[in-house]
């Protein structure tokens, strides 16, 4: 019986490299040793998805072979692979050719210390992972496949944990490849850097995005059942602390149900549709008389991508990473650059949004409350306030730059408000970027990065370092160590090599 893991139905194949010369035996246990390898890897806490191990490969058939059944198999999102022996690597050209899935070279071997006392030349030609692998290193490198590299022994906890953020990155890829989202309204009037090309992301992505009428959406709101709105609301009374005027004997007990309402019709149109992520846009509400807020507060906490004013790309982010980070604690939220403290030294961002801040980052129960928006022109929306939990994390942005999409992570450590906010209607985020605010924004803005972002206590840069190169896009990584000045280089260098990578 498999455990189960936290990526639901995702699998790792596990491959084995070798050649015939070696006999049976040997290859007997270059099967055993390779199989508890790969179950110590399956086994080890933080890995998110199974470990298959397949049979030892000794020809260039059944390499090609398991290479074609991995990459039609859905459920497996992608391959490790070791050569425990010596095995020739022309043997592998047809196969790494035609993968299609992502590829980790794990540079290991069975016995952690060298026998010493006793070592043979048995024991020597059983373990030939040290020019094994390196014959297999050169083949990749010859083909330009890419991959992950991890060395190390899997008893060591770094590298199980190099491997379970790769297999995250897996995930999300494999994810994004099916991923459809639907978009209510188009971006917000004359906003550039909500833009970008649909085609190219449904291309290098995979993610579908269109969009429907609000007007259809409100259709839906409006055909939600009173019963059931009495029962959410019910779920908000036992979830949040609610503001005494939204309770049930409150004078605005009405604007609560209608927030219910808006839940129970967008929740209905995504699933019907099999949306998992979406866009809502303050400019045109159709017949909706709240722009939804708690709605897609809860949506987000139950893993949907969102993004506001019509951006669809950082609602594909939020979404990838919600799948990504299954069973990590940490929270993934939309997110937006809004305010700053300048006080020299104690330089912060204050993140928010207009509502639409996910509940999984909150530090604390939650506070349901209904403001004035004074945009819009519409009801007065309900929504959840909260300050969010402390902790390192990051922001990660989403820009198509005309000829490509570029992604910009900065590492950050959310802090305390330096005092408390009585008067800020919304959830809110305060946080010191690395390596200082002056170095990061000026980074962030260089790099032509957008104010829309996804926050994530759960997932860092390795798992996003994974991910761009899994699907071929930029990264830009502001950390502690950035300088402006190495940092406009890598920016210049990445202009050549992404136009270059593209062909002609
Ligand atoms: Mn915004």
């Amino acid at each position: 019986m498999k455990a189960l893991k936290a990526i639901e139905g995702r699998e790792v194949w596990f491959l084995t490299g070798s050649q015939g010369l070696y006999g049976e035996d040997t290859l007997r246990q270059v099967a055993v040793q390779s199989c508890r390898i790969a179950e110590t890897l399956g086994d080890s806490p933080g890995m998110p998805v199974h470990i298959v191990w397949k049979p030892v490969l000794t020809d260039a058939g059944a390499i090609r072979r398991v290479c074609l059944d991995a990459n039609a198999d859905d459920a497996c999102i992608g391959l490790i692979a070791w050569m425990h022996t010596f095995s020739p690597a022309k043997m592998w050209i047809s196969g790494l050719d035609a993968l299609r899935k992502p590829l980790l070279h794990l540079h290991t071997q069975a016995n952690a210390a060298l026998p010493w006392a006793s070592i043979d030349m048995d024991f020597m030609n059983l373990n030939q992972a040290a020019h094994g692998d390196r014959e297999f290193g050169h083949i990749q490198s010859r083909l330009g496949v890419a991959r992950k590299t991890v060395a190390g022994h899997v008893t060591d906890p770094s590298v199980a944990d190099r491997i379970a953020s790769w297999a995250r990155a897996a995930a999300g890829r494999a994810e994004l490849r099916g991923l459809k989202l639907a978009r209510f309204g188009d971006n917000m009037r004359d906003v550039a850097v909500t833009e970008g090309d649909k085609v190219e992301a449904q291309l290098r992505f995979g993610v579908s995005v269109n969009t429907y009428g609000v007007n259809d959406l409100v259709e839906a709101v409006d055909a939600a059942a009173d019963g059931e709105i009495t029962e959410l609301v019910k779920e908000y009374e036992d979830t949040y602390r609610l503001a005494p005027e939204l309770r049930a004997d409150g004078d605005r007990h009405e604007s609560l149900r209608y927030a219910a309402r808006i839940e129970l019709g967008l929740r209905g149109f995504l699933a019907d549709g099999g949306f998992q992520a979406f866009t809502t846009n303050f400019e045109d509400l159709g017949g909706l008389r709240q722009l939804p807020g708690l709605a897609v507060q809860r949506l987000m906490a139950d893993g949907y991508g969102f993004g506001g004013e019509g951006d669809w790309k950082t609602s594909v982010l939020l979404r990838t990473l919600k799948v990504m980070s299954a069973g990590l604690v940490g929270g993934t939220s939309f997110m937006e650059d809004y305010t700053y403290h300048l006080e020299p030294g104690r330089e912060l961002i204050l993140g928010a949004h207009m509502l639409e801040v996910c509940p999984t980052i909150a530090s604390d129960v939650p506070s349901c409350e209904v403001h004035p928006l004074g945009i819009g022109g519409r009801e007065d929306p309900v929504r959840l306030v909260f300050d969010a939990r402390t902790g390192p994390a990051i922001v990660v942005g989403l820009a198509d730059m005309g000829d490509r999409f570029r992604m910009v992570v900065n590492e950050i450590d959310v802090v305390e408000p330096l005092e408390p906010l009585p008067h800020l209607p919304v959830a809110r985020a305060v946080w010191q970027p690395r390596p200082n605010l002056r170095t990061s924004t000026e980074a962030w803005l260089t790099a032509g990065a957008p104010h829309h972002t996804v926050l994530s206590g759960a997932i860092g840069t390795e798992e996003l370092a994974d991910l761009a190169d899994m699907l071929a896009t930029e990264l830009l990584v502001i950390d502690a160590d950035t300088t402006i000045r190495q940092f406009t280089k890598e920016i210049r260098w990445n202009q050549a090599y992404h136009r270059l990578a593209q062909g002609f």
